[in-house]
């Protein structure tokens, strides 16, 4: 039998002033039990107002949010936050500093009259040893380091077993090292408990790299809900595209063998090609992974400059009408600048989307 979804959203929109533009836009999605979603976006796209409508700390201007087959807002009915059940985890862990880890964690407990002392000390007890902190619940917040304050606050969101729990940029406070660490740990965690989450972030690695699916969001509306396969390899969108993959946007036109650009021609098949390309032009995206170089004199391409990324290089390079390409490569040896290159593109992978909406990266 199919399980109903945990979390369901049905055309939810928000705006801030009467007049002023949505901040979240008929937004509808739902999530199944124990899934982890991603909210994928830039800056003031909506993901943070978005989580607040789940919570309980603004009301929907339209719309319906049912949570484990609970109405808990819809229109002139909103249900306040310690009423939804649902866990809070923020950027800033948001813990209470004169209490110590233990008391941090049975803190919402302590809410649920119904349970004994015993059964809290169990409780927390489990929390701990889900979250790696055993031992340490004699410690106060100052006394822990980031990663160990943001799992603390995992933890006091887990331990009263909430239908769902809300990340807010979780990791974003965290330095490099930890935070790659913790985005696993943080999978795991949830996955271990069983327990349903949504999660913001604007880093589209992280959002690839942890969740069951990712919702990508621009301007207060989603564009694609998919998994971060699909959203990676199958962007809906040209938006999608440029934030999801960061590659490489090229013009161009329609002749008898394919869709020219400066670089060659490419014979594409129908479902490399959107939807919403109408006429003869378009862009042409190429993946910064999807070339390899190969030093050729003749090439007018020539190589800018490059970045080292451990296992790889991104090289930056110039074509000859000026404009940039990056390429994220394996090359032995590695090349150097000025070095000219002939280009080496999987094809199978380019994908065309109509002209413009650029993003606007702050
Ligand atoms: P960020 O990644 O920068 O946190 P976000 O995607 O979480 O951004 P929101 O914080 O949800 O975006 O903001 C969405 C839009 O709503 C933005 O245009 C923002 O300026 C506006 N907004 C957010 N909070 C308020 C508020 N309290 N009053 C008025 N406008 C707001």
């Amino acid at each position: 039998m199919k399980q109903d979804p945990i979390l369901k959203l049905q055309k939810i929109s928000k705006k801030y002033s009467r007049q002023g533009i949505p901040a979240v836009k008929e937004v509808s999605l739902s999530l199944p039990q124990g899934h982890l979603l991603s909210l994928l976006g830039p800056s003031g796209c909506g993901k943070t107002t978005l989580l607040r409508l789940i919570a309980g700390f603004e009301q929907p201007l339209q719309g319906e949010i049912t949570i484990a087959g609970t109405v808990v807002a819809n229109t002139g009915f909103y249900l306040p936050p310690e009423k939804r059940d649902v866990g809070m985890v923020f950027q800033d862990y948001a813990l209470f500093p004169h209490l110590n880890v233990g008391k941090n964690i049975a803190f919402g407990l302590k809410q649920n009259r119904s349970l004994s002392g015993t059964e809290i000390k169990k409780q927390v007890q489990a929390a701990l040893d889900l979250v790696g902190l055993d031992g340490l619940e004699n410690r106060y917040p100052h006394e822990l380091s980031g990663g160990q304050q943001q799992r603390v606050a995992l933890a006091r969101a887990l331990a009263p077993r909430p239908n769902l729990v809300l990340l807010d940029e979780p990791l974003s406070n965290l330095d490099v090292q930890v935070r790659l660490r913790l985005r696993t740990e943080l999978r795991d965690i949830l996955k271990a408990a069983g327990i349903a989450a949504v999660f913001v972030t604007h880093d589209q690695e992280e959002a690839l790299s942890i969740s069951d699916s990712v919702a990508v969001m621009q301007q207060g509306s989603i564009e694609q809900h998919e998994t971060p396969e699909q959203v990676y390899l199958s962007p809906a969108s040209r938006f999608v595209a440029e934030f999801v993959t960061q590659g490489n946007f090229l013009p161009a036109s329609r002749n008898g063998k394919g869709w020219e650009t400066e670089i060659g021609t490419f014979a594409l098949d129908a479902s490399q090609v959107s939807d919403a390309v109408g006429g003869d032009s378009g862009e042409l995206m190429i993946r910064q992974e999807d070339m390899s170089l190969t030093p050729d004199e003749s090439s007018e391409i020539v190589i800018l400059d490059r970045e080292f990324l451990g296992r790889e290089h991104r090289y930056r390079l110039q074509l000859p009408s000026g404009m940039q390409l990056k390429v994220r490569t394996h090359q032995t040896p590695p090349l150097v600048p000025k070095t000219a290159v002939k280009l080496t593109i999987e094809e199978g992978m380019l994908q065309l989307f109509s002209s413009g909406s650029t993003l606007n990266r702050e």
